[in-house]
């Protein structure tokens, strides 16, 4: 039958080279089908094969190493067997994730009643020595403390079976290669060697190559994820000079309104700068400093889970081990130095099939560091206009409007509730109203609004950037009103007329004006993108012959559109809605 043909393919843990305490364990825990990475590599583990894996957080690569690991201990060292020195060693890039991936092994060896030994920095040795002397069969630790625990011969790795490394790329970046490099020496050549990473920079196949015999390779790619759902991650990138990120950032948040969302940043003092102007823009920001102790650092997680916060802002160091199942929208204030950081960073959202997005400001001269991401990933990351003051001031009336109408709704309902409410508020009105127009009165009380809840006016210009020609200056003025001003002397303005609403954006002008033109990117100017028309500033003396060239129209996203000369009725706020 079809359907019993069907479910042969699906991989059990049965199946599985496994004694039946783990399997209790396993399905004590729910998982009803091993995750990609577990079905591929349990059984070449248990076999004793190294392995070097390509695995992100949220694969399951945890039960995937942990395992076979408790399976080989329970078969080379039956419980009543077993000695001082640790079987087993994980080296985990941060406490948190030492504690994590700690967790786990404990519980998936409950019935073998494994002894597992969590080592990390930042907390006093003592404790961690004098457990490792009661006896452990395995080891969760992070490099450093490690290192130091070797030093002191609390940490012996003389009669050791199995290394793990775990997230190989993060400890790199942290700097833990010679860590690494001593503590894999200290180990015997005979023991098994496991890395697991998300990305495959050259440095670890390096690392890899030294210490990995034959290894089996596994690569998993997030989308395989142990529900079986794909994740699915927007990834959206907002073009803005370096110098207008901060502002750009505030006004993309307040349109983007992220439940959950990690704000990254290069530097401590971007952390504070960036929480400073998201919270003056009434948006719930909370920094999170490397120097934070456990303690704080779980508040500030707590709220962000409770919505009391809604924004973390972090550098990636502070950010390190956080584990935040619950995170919509992962934002890079800076283009990450790497593809594969910003690949790590990303891979915090759209975990286990959930929608996530992930924002990134990107000044002219990262473009290209974002297309070397698109060809990492082989996923699209979309360029979009930030949104215009127009655009925010419009969205934050269109919620006023929603209250308020609700608002009136209810106290119509309660209307003769209302008028014996006795808090004076209809008889100040009426006393108001006798001396003002109502809809006067009623505009002062929405500004009045909008000022005790922080709405910022935006009257700082974010210059339209193109890719191509780098950085472009609007002519001064509110957002709202670019079309009613001049253009620069010596350039003329083109009238393009399709806009946001067709999904136009300055690079598709650029290329089509390169393109069917004799301009360069170079000399196209200033170019704003309206709901329904586009306005783009060349040099005055180019103007004829572009015109020429482009007189029988030209395709922009797919649809036939006129340019012409700007004859100055593009007025400001129309089409101020996205
Ligand atoms: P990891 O990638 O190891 O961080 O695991 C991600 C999450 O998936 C953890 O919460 C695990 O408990 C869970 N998990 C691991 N393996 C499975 C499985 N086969 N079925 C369901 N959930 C799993």
């Amino acid at each position: 039958m079809i359907e019993n043909e069907h479910q042969l393919d699906v991989p059990r843990f049965s199946d599985l080279p496994l004694r039946d305490e783990l399997l209790r364990e396993v399905e004590e825990l729910g998982y009803q089908h091993p995750s990609p990475i577990q079905a591929q590599s349990i059984a070449p583990l248990v076999e004793g094969r190294d392995l070097l894996g390509q695995a992100a957080t949220g694969t399951g690569k945890t039960a995937a190493f942990a395992l076979p690991m408790l399976e080989r201990l329970a078969q080379q060292r039956p419980e009543q067997s077993r000695g001082d020195a640790p079987f087993g060693l994980v080296l985990a890039p941060t406490r948190e994730l030492a504690l994590q991936v700690a967790e786990a092994v404990t519980r998936y060896g409950r019935g073998l009643r494994a002894r597992v030994v969590t080592v990390y920095g930042g907390a006093p040795v003592g404790p961690q020595w004098r457990a490792l002397q009661q006896g452990v069969d395995i080891v969760v630790a992070t490099p450093g403390r490690a290192i130091d625990l070797l030093n002191r011969g609390a940490l012996r790795l003389d009669e050791l079976e199995t290394v793990v490394l775990d997230e190989a790329d993060e400890m790199l970046d942290m700097g833990f290669v010679e860590d690494i490099e001593t503590l894999l020496d200290a180990t015997p050549d005979t023991r098994q060697a496991v890395l697991f990473s998300a990305t495959m920079p050259r440095r670890i196949e390096t690392l890899a190559q030294k210490y990995l015999r034959e290894p089996v390779t596994v690569r998993i790619r997030r989308e395989a994820v142990p529900e079986g759902e794909a994740p699915k991650v927007r990834q959206t990138a907002y073009l803005v000079p370096r110098s207008h990120t901060t502002a750009a950032l505030g006004r993309v948040l307040e349109a983007e309104r992220p439940t959950a969302a990690i704000v990254f940043c290069r530097t401590r003092l971007d952390v504070d700068a960036v929480t400073e102007t998201l919270t003056a823009r009434g948006l719930r920001a909370e920094a999170l400093h490397g120097g934070m102790d456990q303690e704080h650092r779980t508040r500030v997680v707590e709220r962000l889970r409770s919505g009391r916060t809604e924004l973390l802002v972090a550098t990636d160091v502070a950010a390190r081990g956080l584990d935040i199942d619950l995170l919509t929208h992962v934002v890079n204030h800076d283009v990450p130095q790497s593809s594969e950081a910003y690949v790590h960073r990303i891979g915090r959202v759209g975990r286990a099939g959930r929608e996530g997005v992930a924002i990134t400001l990107v000044p002219p001269a990262k473009v290209h560091a974002m297309r070397a991401v698109e060809r990492l990933t082989g996923q699209p990351i979309e360029f979009a206009p930030v949104p215009t003051a127009a655009d925010l001031r419009a969205a934050r009336l269109e919620r006023t409007s929603v209250a308020l109408r609700e608002r009136l709704v209810e106290d119509l309902r309660g209307d003769l509730l209302d008028e014996e409410s006795g808090d004076g508020v209809r008889e100040m009105l009426a006393g108001l109203t006798a001396e003002f127009d109502p809809v006067d009165v009623a505009a002062a009380a929405v500004r009045l609004l909008q000022v005790a809840t922080g709405a910022p006016d935006d009257a700082e210009d974010i210059p339209v950037v193109t890719p191509r020609s780098g950085e472009r200056r609007e002519p001064r003025g509110r957002g709202g009103a670019a079309g009613t001003r001049p253009p620069k002397a010596g350039t003329t303005r083109l009238f393009v007329n399709a806009g946001r609403s067709s999904g136009v954006r300055p690079q598709d002008i650029v290329g089509a004006l390169a393109n069917e033109s004799s301009l360069s990117g170079r000399d196209i100017g200033a170019i704003q993108i309206h709901e329904r028309h586009a306005l783009v500033e060349i040099p005055e003396h180019a103007a004829d012959d572009v015109l020429r060239s482009l007189r029988g129209g030209t395709t922009l996203k797919g649809r036939r559109t006129n340019i012409r000369r700007d004859r100055g009725f593009a007025t400001a706020g129309r089409g101020r809605r996205d």
